[in-house]
């Protein structure tokens, strides 16, 4: 992959895709509220690098999921980005012009109106549906129109890059490009993920539901030296043992699955370390009523929103020792202060740990900055939670893909 300093970028307008797809506290409609900005922080230094090397800078960025038949009824659903170009303003501490479209008129006047080392934003580029379609004609037509903007195009947006979508996967087709620095530092920590870590290497994985992650347990088992589960998705697996669960997250059709990959587990001497006790709530709110229950006797008219004490305990016991972690997802529901105190502990365990430590998932991050722990304290705090999770599970990011590809050759290339 090129980098950055591979371009000669001085005076030249560059097509950056970052990562800002940061939560939104929308309580009130009209005044959206960033609850995170760590995506839009870890995307300055590229940014900034383009900047003061005299780059005509223009960003490209998705936020939440937008719904509608077309441009005109997601614009008006939202999420907008200018909360965001607000915030990215403030950070890089100039200002950042704001596109209120992504292909339209706005974008074409503020792409124009540039000057060296400026900065501008595009309007959510998921407003589009051609980003997202299958169809790679329809996708390949406006990655056409977005590749107009730049003369390069560098690709930054880590959390992005298992998407095949066109400001990921089909613009650097179109244009000379390079890997941004944020790109190249977590493949760069992925890879030592993958490539012969050192051992013992311990894998915790938490979060909402199994189906987003029981790839990444079945190939993690020919690495891993153990596998911590908690979270939402650690009920499935206590399920699958015969436990009653309540009514706590479960995938019921993942059962098949998740008892396979236990026997998988014990047939390679991969040690699965499930949850001993549970905080059992009366439901689903942050002051709801709640009790420590063994695993072995979950009440069945109660949901799990965290893990007890006693496997609090054990999971640190069972982290101390690494020498190589990778966390991904939150022991319990987090954002509730009332159920984070297992999110908390594993974090504070991993800290402790001497070795190589990386957290991977956007709510994970969000939950190690909500405590206020030192995000130097890890070795890696990773942007992208379902972009590193692809990685792990060992398959091709369309992203990285045509990073990797060679410029398109200067006869195709726009003048
Ligand atoms: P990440 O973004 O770090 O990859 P996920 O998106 O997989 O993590 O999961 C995060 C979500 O899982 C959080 O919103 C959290 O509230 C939820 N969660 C964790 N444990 C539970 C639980 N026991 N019940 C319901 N939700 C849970
Ligand atoms: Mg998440």
């Amino acid at each position: 992959m090129k980098t950055i300093e591979d371009l000669e970028v001085a005076g030249r307008r560059v097509l950056l895709r970052a990562d800002l797809n940061v939560p939104l506290d929308l309580t009130d409609p009209d005044n959206p509220r960033i609850t995170d900005d760590g995506r839009i922080r870890a995307s300055l230094p590229t940014i900034r690098k383009l900047a003061d090397r005299g780059a005509r800078v223009i960003i490209m960025a998705h936020l939440g999921r937008p719904k509608g038949a077309d441009y005109a009824e997601r614009a008006a659903g939202g999420p907008s980005l200018q909360p965001v170009a607000a915030r990215l303003g403030e950070l890089l501490g100039r200002p950042v012009a704001f596109a209120s479209d992504v292909v339209g008129e706005d974008a074409s006047r503020v792409v124009a109106g540039l000057a060296d080392s400026d900065v501008a934003l595009l309007e959510n580029v998921r407003f589009e549906p051609a980003e997202t379609s299958k169809d790679d004609a329809v996708r390949g037509e406006f990655a056409t129109q977005l590749a107009l903007f730049g003369e390069y195009y560098v690709g930054d947006g880590f959390g992005a890059v298992h998407r095949k979508h066109a400001s990921v996967y089909d613009v650097p087709q179109r244009l000379p490009h390079a890997a941004g620095d944020l790109v190249r530092a977590e493949v760069e920590v992925l890879g030592r993920l993958t490539s012969a870590p050192e051992r013992p290497y311990v894998v915790v994985l938490g979060g909402a539901k199994p189906s987003d992650k029981l790839a990444v347990i079945a190939n993690l088992l020919d690495r891993a030296d153990r596998v911590i589960l908690g979270g939402g998705m650690s009920y499935t697996f206590l399920a699958a043992q015969g436990y009653e669960v309540g009514h706590s997250l479960l995938e019921a059709d993942k059962i098949p699955e998740v008892t396979e990959i236990m026997a998988e587990a014990g047939r390679r001497g991969v040690e699965l370390v499930l949850p001993v006790d549970l905080v059992a709530a009366t439901h689903f709110a942050p002051d709801a009523d709640h009790e420590i229950v063994s695993a072995k006797d979950f009440p069945a008219d109660r949901e799990g929103l965290d893990i007890g004490p006693a496997t609090c305990e054990l999971f640190a016991e069972k982290i101390a020792d690494a020498r190589t972690v990778f966390w991904n997802g939150p022991m319990g529901v987090f954002e509730f202060p009332a159920f984070a105190v297992g999110t908390r502990a594993v974090a504070e365990a991993i800290i402790a740990v001497d070795g190589f430590t990386v957290v991977g998932g956007g709510d994970s991050a969000a939950a190690v900055r909500s405590f206020g722990l030192p995000e130097d304290a890890f070795g890696h705090i990773s942007t992208g939670g379902g972009a590193s999770l692809e990685y792990l599970e060992g398959r091709t990011l369309p992203g990285l893909v045509a990073l990797e590809a060679d410029d398109p050759s200067s006869t195709d290339a726009p003048a």
